[in-house]
């Protein structure tokens, strides 16, 4: 940390390495409280770079169920990592089939296949492993670096962005949380039972809340906002209003 970042304001611009004023907007929350589509749309309507680190770990994951390797081999999954090509982008052309964001994996997408409930029920355990999450949070935090970013995950507010101009921690009730999610999966084709979605949601939640690196958690400096009876739109109206007034005031 340089000393002009010690003595700046979380709500004051950053300078970028280009001399570029930037506005870093960090998202954290539980599974399925909405985080993807609306940082998705947040950032389409500000022209800020959406970056879904969730996406990162799910990768992770993934990589180790391929290799047949145990969920709890650090030093291999960290190598599986570092071996690996990864990019993540808009999606273009005829990749605009529902996916927030395109991944893919040494030139493979993967942006679906990381989205089972496979490599949701593997990926927390992963999420667990301190290297895991350091070789991580670094790749991210070399992404946003001078860039507007919407970013979205569990630690982005104080770990990976602890300076960003707007902290969110986005949540719901747990029922319409699993409802969520259960019609998402209904509509990628898993036929999964609504309890059995719950049931693993709420096991996904307590593992991000209680893990002993870098838990999920809210920051005193986070706006709290509960989705569950509020549209998508309202949402995402609702966060686009407060950045521009908070840029407006940067500004003037
Ligand atoms: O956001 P999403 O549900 O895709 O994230 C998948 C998992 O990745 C989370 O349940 C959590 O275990 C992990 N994760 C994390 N830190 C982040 C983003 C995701 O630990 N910044």
């Amino acid at each position: 940390m340089n000393p002009s970042q010690k003595n700046r304001k979380s709500d004051e611009p950053k300078e970028s390495s280009m001399g570029r004023q930037t506005f870093q907007i960090a998202i954290d929350g539980p599974v399925a409280a909405g985080k993807g589509t609306v940082s998705r749309l947040v950032a389409k309507e500000l022209g800020f770079l959406y970056i879904d680190t969730g996406a990162m770990y799910r990768v992770a994951a993934l990589l180790a169920l391929r290799h047949g390797v145990s969920l709890e081999n650090e030093s291999r999954i960290v190598q599986l990592i570092s071996e690996t090509n990864f990019q993540m982008r808009d999606p273009v052309g005829e990749e605009k089939d529902g996916r927030l964001v395109t991944i893919l994996v040494d030139g493979e997408d993967v942006s679906w296949a990381i989205r089972t409930e496979e490599v949701s029920r593997a990926v927390s355990p992963v999420a667990t492993l301190p290297k895991v999450r350091q070789v991580l949070v670094k790749k991210q935090q070399e992404i946003a670096r001078g860039q507007n970013v919407v970013m979205e995950g569990r630690d982005i507010t104080y770990r990976v962005l602890p300076e960003a101009n707007l902290k969110i921690y986005l949540t719901a009730s747990e029922i319409v949380r699993a409802k969520r999610r259960h019609f998402q999966l209904l509509t990628k084709g898993e036929i999964v039972e609504f309890q059995e979605v719950y049931e693993e949601l709420l096991k996904r939640d307590k593992r991000d809340k209680t893990r002993k690196t870098d838990p999920l958690k809210i920051v005193p400096d986070a706006w709290v906002v509960d989705t569950s009876d509020l549209t998508i739109e309202q949402v995402v109206d609702l966060i686009v209003a407060k950045v521009k007034i908070m840029r407006s005031m940067i500004t003037s």
